[in-house]
Parts: C-alpha cells; sequence; structure tokens
C-alpha cells in the first residue's frame, strides 16, 4: 500500500514484559516528566496579584476627559458614535447656560454619553474620530461583571475625576 506520509507507526502489538505490567517504570516516567516542569519557568500568570505586562498600544476602558481649567471637553458632536462600527456610543447633547463656562468647555456638551462595552471591540476609532481630544482609551483592563447593565458605562463612569483645586467655579 501506498505510503502517504512518513508519520505512520507500526503499532508494537508484542505481550507486555514483566515491567510494564507492574507499570513501575512508565509511573517513575511520568513522575521524572513532573518534577522536570516544576523547576520550569511558569507560563501562568498569577491574576489578579500577578499582571501580565501589556503591549504599549493597549487600548482599554474609555476615559471622558477634562481641559486644563477642569470643564468637560466633550461637545456631543456625535462623531465618536459615527466612527464606531460597533455602534457602541450613545449621547444627547444640551445647551450650555450662562454661568456654566467652568463645566462645560463649549457651548454644547453631552448631558448623557454611554458606551456599551459589551459591543466595543476597543478599536480606538471613537479616540482618532474625537476633534476635541475628549474620549481616550486608557490603559485599565475592562473589569468582569455579572449583569448586562453593568457594562453600559455612563458619562458618570468615564468622565476623569474634577480635579481638586478647580479654582474656576
Ligand atoms: S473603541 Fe471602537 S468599538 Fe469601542 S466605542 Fe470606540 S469606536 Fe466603538
Ligand atoms: S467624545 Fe469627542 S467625538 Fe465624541 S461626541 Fe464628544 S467631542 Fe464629539
Amino acid at each position: 500500500m501506498q505510503k502517504l506520509t512518513n508519520r505512520a507507526v507500526k503499532i508494537d502489538r508484542s505481550p507486555m514484559t514483566f515491567g510494564e505490567r507492574i507499570y513501575l517504570p512508565g509511573l517513575a516516567k511520568g513522575l521524572g516528566i513532573t518534577l522536570g516542569h516544576i523547576f520550569k519557568k511558569t507560563a501562568t500568570t498569577r491574576y489578579p496579584e500577578q499582571k501580565r505586562p501589556f503591549s504599549p498600544v493597549f487600548r482599554g476602558l474609555h476615559v471622558l476627559n477634562r481641559d486644563e481649567n477642569g470643564a468637560e471637553r466633550c461637545t456631543a458632536c456625535g462623531l465618536c458614535a459615527l466612527a464606531c462600527p460597533a455602534e457602541a456610543i450613545t449621547m444627547e447633547a444640551a445647551e450650555r447656560k450662562p454661568g456654566e463656562e467652568h463645566l462645560y468647555r463649549e457651548e454644547k456638551y453631552a448631558a448623557k454619553y454611554e458606551i456599551n462595552m459589551l459591543r466595543c471591540i476597543f478599536c480606538g476609532f471613537c479616540e482618532d474620530a474625537c476633534p476635541k481630544d475628549a474620549v481616550y482609551l486608557s490603559e485599565t483592563v475592562m473589569p468582569a461583571n455579572y449583569t448586562r447593565a453593568s457594562f453600559i458605562y455612563k458619562k458618570e463612569d468615564l468622565l476623569i475625576p474634577e480635579p481638586k483645586n478647580n479654582d474656576n467655579k
């Protein structure tokens, strides 16, 4: 019969020897392999105590940015939502009122801003599309959770905290 590959091995069907029947040589061989692995460097990362190094271009959880005075940068233009291939971003725009200049940088701001992290593929297109440097993807790993609702990140979850020394109020 024509051989298809050179990997075929003829099975040895001869009766087992005494040594093979008591399995001890096989057990010793197996234990030797196990002991050999004990002293090798493990490939397992003991997360969360240990964290593996990420690529410098890793894209994690989104952050909504403030300007140097602590005002929200987002002007609810919708370009990030338009660029998002997963349709994960939704927002509602509102007009800034007189006296709110310290809160919102532009005349329009996002009254609501949501990202559905179950849809997000962390491509970074939203960050690239934003003309106001308002949204970017941080190095924080998306935390696991138990409910679908907890993966809808609202503006309050995404916005970086106000600087404590905001004197413009
Ligand atoms: S990272 Fe990509 S998928 Fe996620 S919200 Fe931004 S544009 Fe959409
Ligand atoms: S995050 Fe940027 S692109 Fe998205 S709505 Fe706000 S200003 Fe526009």
